[in-house]
């Protein structure tokens, strides 16, 4: 007997909003959010909250709907704000794109935010701009815009920082993240910071780089629920999510390396969606 609700899929893709090298849809995250937001709308394509989707794996029920989850990560001003490239000019925030794009029901962006506010500061210097675009201001008001910030680590783990939380000699990687103190330190506290900026509960975490380890996918994530009080975590292998995907690693798509035309996007969800045209 086939299970039709098992049968289910989500696609859950990734953007990154200080992703902007240029004005066309391969250099530039905010255009190829856009016309992909609009390609999902007018092909039907139901928007599902991520954390919706996470709990029901998380409780061991069957996914019950086919669709597409958005997220994206790191957390700059870029997701929330209109901001002039000094380089690339006017740049619409992702924020104002879901609003534009898509109708109430539909707006569900998950942005995997990095926490630690100094170290946000360090980066903004260090790998973005130096313009301060890296401020938590507008976590507490992102729920209300259909956004719900997430848990993307404390620092990074970020090869541009002098030193991080995990304490580890190698930077620019997350998968040396091995011990206890570590993770705490990376993922626990971040959430805590989260939560108390935003009122809500952080519970999803996106891996820096998208890197998992033994250590955090089978032992530190599913034993201390406790301390770290999070449903999932997600990597960035490039799969369909569906019942039975692995709690503490669950796939996500990424703008960029997984597509960067539209027709790859298309193609991409035909396969994973089972469905004849898109
Ligand atoms: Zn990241």
């Amino acid at each position: 007997m086939i299970d039709t609700q098992s049968a289910a899929r989500v696609v859950v893709l990734t953007y990154h909003g200080m992703n902007v090298g240029g004005h066309g849809y391969a250099e530039n995250d905010h255009r190829a959010f856009e016309t992909d937001l609009a390609l999902l709308r007018d092909a039907d394509v139901p928007i599902l909250p991520l954390r919706a989707v996470a709990r029901c794996i998380a409780e061991g029920r069957p996914l019950d709907r086919s669709g597409v989850a958005l997220s994206c990560d790191d957390g700059s001003w870029f997701d929330w704000h209109d901001l002039e490239h000094p380089t690339w000019g006017a740049q619409k925030s992702l924020r104002g794109i879901l609003t534009e794009q898509l109708e109430p029901a539909q707006r569900h962006l998950t942005s995997f935010v990095i926490a630690s506010p100094d170290d946000r500061a360090e980066l903004d210097r260090t790998c973005m701009l130096g313009c301060g675009w890296w401020g938590d201001e507008w976590w507490p008001d992102a729920h209300a815009a259909g956004i719900d910030v997430q848990n993307h680590s404390w620092d990074h783990n970020h090869s541009t920082l002098a030193e991080t939380a995990a304490g580890t000699s190698v930077r620019g990687r997350f998968d040396v993240v091995e011990t206890t103190a570590a993770a705490d330190a990376e993922i626990a506290e971040a959430g805590r910071y989260i939560a108390a900026r935003t009122g809500r509960p952080a519970d999803l975490f996106a891996y820096p780089y998208g890197e998992c380890n033994r250590f955090l996918r089978d032992d530190y994530l599913p034993s201390a629920q406790a301390r770290h009080g999070l449903c999932a975590a997600f990597t960035t292998e490039p799969r369909p999510l569906e019942t039975g995907s692995p709690r503490w690693a669950l796939p996500r798509y990424v703008c960029g390396p997984d597509w960067s035309q539209p027709d790859e996007l298309r193609a991409l969800l035909r396969d994973a969606l089972g469905r004849a045209s898109i």
